[in-house]
């Protein structure tokens, strides 16, 4: 998938309003009406929309950067599936108001059959967490998660209406969903369009709500969703899945599903950002000798030379060996704090040989030092 910066022609750094200039340029030149079936300038405009939608918000934009097209569910995130089909000609067209300012619509309802497109509502987002040990982290995960959420009612199918009967239409506005206002003003006479508030702008009336869901046409279910989690991912990180929230009643846009991701803590390892750190435990005699130890790794076990002569609390690293980064190949490192144990009982032989091994280094007088407090 081509880097969203890159379909609007901005550097990483882009502004605001270079990003809205860039679009703006890219939506006039691609747009439909200017190249009538011409499915490749199609693509592209819907492309470039896909994009802008991300990087002007501030939001997305910060996950995309941190995360890639995994972030903003785009990329091969189940239910995400590309550019295609991922914002309707309706959600674009939308989002003309904001960047041609006010209510302008330059296109002028071609593609609406007519008339000022309403504004899409949305349902609300569903929030999760979604816990994950440090195995996931390293590798990145394929992980299925159960969430309760709006789901379109199975007894009337959505419609809201009892069984064997059906929906009509509003009779305030006639099923068109709108409401017509004329007002004098300075300018002259102007025509006001608003939602129409019986109806809600669904332009349908349920004479006998169903049962099952009062007549909203959604009711709660257990769903299982599938999340691609990357490699790398840090306490704290979420991850939006567009579309894949609570569904809302008729007329409605699906709310995104916002996973929040925790950490499980582990028996032998602590994170620090991208470095992994574990304490090894050694005889006094061991770290006098040195000696090549099986250290367990975030991936299986590596062999670890420890030094003859290595001091109690000295840190050794194992290259490579840490977390990797969320976007970019490097990785951390896993760093081993080495602490020198004391035998707290003796065997007789023990005792005997430390004695001979004491009196061979002479008498040896302690150093002291001053003492440094942080
Ligand atoms: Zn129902
Ligand atoms: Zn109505």
């Amino acid at each position: 998938m081509r880097d969203l910066y890159d379909i609007i022609g901005v550097g990483k750094n882009a502004s605001d309003s270079e990003i809205k200039k860039a679009y703006r340029k890219i939506a006039m030149k691609y747009h439909p009406d200017k190249n009538p079936g011409d499915t490749e300038a199609e693509q592209k405009f819907k492309e470039a929309a896909e994009a802008y939608s991300v990087l002007s918000d501030n939001q997305k934009r910060r996950q995309y950067d941190q995360f890639g097209h995994a972030g903003v569910g785009l990329g091969d995130q189940p239910g995400g599936g590309g550019f295609q089909g991922h914002m309707s000609m309706e959600d674009i067209f939308s989002s003309f108001g904001d960047i041609f300012g006010g209510d302008f619509d330059p296109f002028g309802g071609i593609f609406g059959g007519g008339g000022r497109r309403r504004r899409v509502k949305k349902a609300r987002d569903l929030k999760v967490s979604l816990k994950l040990d440090y195995k996931d982290i390293v590798k990145g995960t394929d992980k299925t998660i159960k969430i309760k959420r709006h789901e379109t009612c199975d007894t009337c199918s959505g419609s809201g209406a009892q069984s064997g009967t059906m929906p009509t239409s509003c009779r305030q506005c006639g099923g068109s969903g709108q409401i017509r206002q004329m007002s004098q003003s300075f300018f002259g006479q102007s025509v006001t369009v608003r939602e129409c508030p019986v109806c809600n702008g669904s332009g349908e009336m349920i004479e006998k709500p169903c049962r099952s869901c009062a007549g909203n046409g959604i009711q709660r279910k257990t769903v299982e969703i599938k999340v691609k989690v990357p490699a790398g991912i840090t306490e704290g990180n979420y991850m939006t899945l567009n579309r894949q929230g609570n569904k809302g009643p008729k007329g409605y846009e699906s709310g995104d599903l916002i996973i929040f991701f925790e950490e499980k803590a582990h028996p032998v390892f602590t994170r620090n950002g991208e470095d992994v750190i574990t304490e090894a435990r050694i005889q006094f005699y061991q770290a006098a000798l040195g000696l090549t130890l099986e250290v367990p790794t975030l991936e299986g076990k590596a062999k670890l030379k420890i030094p003859a002569g290595i001091q109690s609390g000295q840190i050794l690293r194992m290259r490579g060996k840490g977390f990797p980064k969320v976007r970019g190949s490097s990785r951390g490192d896993q760093l081993v704090r080495v602490q020198v144990q004391t035998p707290k009982s003796l065997s007789r032989q023990q005792k005997k040989l430390l004695e001979e091994l004491s009196s061979l280094n002479g008498q040896s007088e302690p150093v002291f030092k001053r003492v440094e407090l942080d």
